[in-house]
């Protein structure tokens, strides 16, 4: 299941939703802001895309490991999940 980030052009605010079909959220799919519900959104180079550049992992790893990085996306700063990303290597 595809992972998306978008962030917020009005507040900086960055946050994830997955999209349940590739095909029923194309490229220019966005979401309004959680915090300020502004509508101007960007979404962000996808984490899947990342992930599978790296290679090694099932596509059903890579969907837990990507689940497991958005639930701790909303309680840790981004350098601690880059922390926990390098400690798993
Ligand atoms: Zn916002």
């Amino acid at each position: 299941m595809p992972v998306y980030d978008y962030q917020c052009q009005n507040c900086g605010h960055i946050f994830t939703k997955l999209s349940r079909s590739m095909q029923s959220v194309g490229e220019s799919a966005t979401w309004p802001c959680p915090l300020c519900e502004s509508q101007d959104t960007r979404r962000l180079l996808s984490r899947v895309a990342i992930l599978g550049s790296l290679g090694g992992l099932t596509p059903g790893e890579q969907a837990a490991q990507n689940a497991q990085y958005e639930r701790q996306s909303h309680i840790l700063p981004k350098s601690k999940i880059d922390e926990f990303r390098a400690a798993k290597k």
